[in-house]
This record gives structure tokens, C-alpha cells and sequence, in this order.
């Protein structure tokens, strides 16, 4: 089995930093297995994907059912999964129409056309200028990457989309200061991820919702890393009580099938008309048949509330280690999207949680992001938390 490593150092484009000496062979709710029969506790869930754990055995059901029953006919014509899933997202959360992607990137693509259309057929046309925050993560895409504000994931990609303005991330005077008539919208993550798990402040995001008002702006939550139950809620902004007019999904929404979603309001969904926007593979019946699965699980209140019990333990375990030890500076996040602030590189903990048999993520140099699967166990969490004792 070195043999998948070799091949995929000669073979697969060197864009990403690999670890394990072993492939990954075999999932099983928070367990993952290498080939060489090794398990590992998984606190990452494939980077807040598989939300209902590797292999839930319902969502396999629902992905085999529907794959040998029809998998893809194009968006040419109706098909039920999708009419069902759009209609229980709708049902779920503050949107009337759903468009239908493939990745978070292109969830947050269809968002940036959708708003900057939205003011073009209004014959609005000056205003095409999108205010995202400094640190925030959109994607990879030309349009997302413009987005983002980190200069890491730029670089080499000159010149970049026009009209992205980055602004200090909960920060309400940074943004009334970058507002003007040539802006169509505001894009944020309700709880940042990669750029170090940081949430958005009550005050402040229910300020940027009263300036959007004010000012006739779109507000766009990037939902895509803290939707699905995530968070602890369905949707994050939905514990804030700030809801926006645009929201993109990806990640967990078909617990590690691919798929994206644009969700907005019957209003600010008048942007797209017929033709305007498409993706053929968007929304096929497989896709959205394993997401319907995915939604109809997560939803339920009492799974919720069990997220948000957990994330509570889970920040209290990791507060007691940062009582005692002086190298954790800061504990934060929501739900089960934690992260934990140390004075040291992340890497070095990451590869010893790893190790020894604990998949944990390290971001932004200094951050240890936690994104276990939802259903993960307490006692899964002592035992990470033991071994990061250990370590720290
Ligand atoms: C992961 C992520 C994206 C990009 O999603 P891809 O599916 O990798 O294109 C965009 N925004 C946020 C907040 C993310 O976490």
C-alpha cells in the first residue's frame, strides 16, 4: 500500500500536504482506518464534512438506492430529489429558492454573480463592488479567491477579479467606512473557519444586518464550513437571530457527497433569470438524494441540541488545559467548530495527535481547529483531550 503513496506523490498534481504513512481505506462514524489496519479517531470529519460520521449507514442507503434507480439527466428537466430537497431547505431556513452547485466554491460563485446581478437588471449598474472581511475563507476559484482575504491563497494569481474590498473582520466602522453607492453586497462567514475560527459578534453582525437595510445591500452569509448543524444550530446565523439575503452551502450538506448550494430570498433570487446562470452537474438526483438524507437527519432538535451539549463539554475539557498550560492561549468557536490558540506552530501537535491515533487540524500557523463528526462521543473527546495534556 506505499505503493498509493508513491503513486500519488508521481501522479497527482503536489498541491496539497499529505500526512499518514498509509492510506485511508476504511470509515465508520468517528473511526477511520489505514491499510495497515491502524484506527484513528477522526476530530476533523474530512474538514467538517462528514458531519454525521464516515458511512453513516443512511446515507449510504439513500446514495445506493438512488444510484441505481437515476443518477444524472441534467438540469433540462425535473427530477424529485431535487424538487425535495430544495423544498426541505427552503422549509429549514430563511430562503424561498435554492440554486443548485458542486462545491463551496462555486456555491459562493453563483452568490457573487447573484448579487451583482441582482443590481444589473435593475439597471443599478454601477454597483458591482462586494465588501468581504479580512481572513475570511471563500474558495479557489477566481472569483472566490478575489473574495478572500488572505494574501496566501492569492499568491501567484495576479491580476485577480476587480472589485473585492477587504475589511477588519467585526469591525462595524471599517465597514460603514468601505460603504458607498457602488457596493452591492456584503459577504461574511458567520463563524470564520480557516482564518482561525473566529466568530462574529452578536452586536456586530446585527449591525451589519441594520446597514445592509439602511443602505439597500445585499447581505451574504457564507454558511458553507458552519452550516449543517456545524454550529449547533442548523444554520449559525440562525442562534445569532441575523439572517441574510443570500446564503451559500457545501461541506456537510450530503455528508461528503459533492454538492453546493446558493439559497436566498424570493427577492434577492430575482437576480438570476432563465439562462442566466447553470451548472450541469448541479443538483443531480444522486447528489441531492444523499443530501435530503443528510438534511432530514441533521434538523432533527434533539441531534441539535446534543451538538451544542457536546460543544460545551468539548470547550470545557480544552478550557481546563488551558488553565493548565501556559501555552494555550485562547479557546473559541461555536457548536462543534472549536479552535484553540497555542504559542507554537500547530503542525508539530498534529502530527503527535496523529500519531497517536487522533486526526485534529492545524490553521492560521498558531490554531488548532476541532471539527469532529457531530455524533462524536464524550468520551472520544477525554481521550483527545488526555493526549493533548500529554503533549502540551
Ligand atoms: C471550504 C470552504 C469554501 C470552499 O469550498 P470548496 O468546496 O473547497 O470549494 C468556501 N467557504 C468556506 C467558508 C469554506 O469553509
Amino acid at each position: 500500500m506505499t505503493d498509493s503513496i508513491q503513486k500519488t506523490d508521481d501522479f497527482v498534481f503536489q498541491t496539497y500536504l499529505r500526512q499518514g504513512s498509509a492510506p485511508f481505506v476504511k470509515g465508520e462514524g468517528t473511526r477511520l482506518t489505514d491499510s495497515e489496519g491502524k484506527t484513528y479517531i477522526d476530530f476533523l470529519a474530512g474538514i467538517a464534512v462528514c458531519n454525521l460520521g464516515h458511512c453513516h449507514p443512511r446515507i449510504t442507503r439513500a446514495i445506493e438506492k438512488q444510484a441505481s434507480t437515476l443518477v444524472h439527466v441534467s438540469n433540462l428537466f425535473y427530477t424529485r430529489p431535487q424538487a425535495d430537497l430544495a423544498q426541505a431547505l427552503v422549509e429549514n431556513s430563511f430562503a424561498r429558492r435554492v440554486f443548485f452547485a458542486n462545491s463551496g466554491a462555486e456555491a459562493n460563485e453563483g452568490a457573487i454573480k447573484l448579487a451583482r446581478r441582482f443590481f444589473q437588471v435593475k439597471g443599478d449598474t454601477q454597483r458591482h463592488k462586494i465588501i468581504t472581511m479580512e481572513q475570511s475563507f471563500h474558495g479557489r476559484t477566481m472569483a472566490t479567491l478575489s473574495a478572500t482575504g488572505q494574501d496566501k491563497i492569492k499568491d501567484g494569481f495576479y491580476p485577480l477579479l476587480e472589485g473585492f474590498i477587504h475589511v477588519p473582520f467585526n469591525d462595524l466602522d471599517a465597514l460603514k467606512n468601505a460603504m458607498d453607492d457602488t457596493v452591492c453586497a456584503v459577504m461574511l462567514e458567520p463563524v470564520q473557519g480557516e482564518g482561525g475560527v473566529i466568530p462574529a459578534d452578536q452586536g456586530y453582525l446585527e449591525q451589519v444586518r441594520a446597514l445592509c437595510d439602511e443602505t439597500g445591500t445585499l447581505l451574504i452569509f457564507d454558511e458553507i464550513q458552519t452550516g449543517m448543524g456545524r454550529c449547533g444550530t442548523l444554520f449559525a446565523h440562525q442562534a445569532y437571530e441575523v439572517f441574510p439575503d443570500i446564503m451559500t452551502l457545501a461541506k456537510a450538506l450530503a455528508n461528503g457527497f459533492p454538492i453546493g448550494a446558493v439559497l436566498a430570498t424570493k427577492e434577492a433570487a430575482k437576480g438570476f433569470g432563465p439562462g442566466s446562470h447553470g451548472s450541469t452537474f448541479g443538483g443531480t438526483p444522486l447528489a441531492t438524494a444523499a443530501a435530503l438524507e443528510a438534511l432530514s437527519l441533521i434538523c432533527d432538535p434533539d441531534f441539535l441540541a446534543r451538538v451544542i451539549e457536546t460543544g460545551d463539554y468539548f470547550k470545557e475539557k480544552l478550557g481546563e488545559l488551558r488553565d493548565r498550560h501556559e501555552r494555550v492561549k485562547e479557546i473559541r468557536g461555536k457548536g462543534l467548530l472549536i479552535g484553540m490558540e497555542i504559542d507554537e506552530k500547530a503542525g508539530a501537535v498534529v502530527d503527535a495527535c496523529f500519531k497517536k491515533g487522533f486526526i485534529i487540524n492545524g490553521i492560521q500557523d498558531k490554531v488548532l481547529r476541532f471539527a469532529p463528526p457531530l455524533i462524536v462521543e464524550k468520551t472520544e473527546i477525554d481521550q483527545l483531550a488526555a493526549v493533548l495534556d500529554s503533549l502540551l
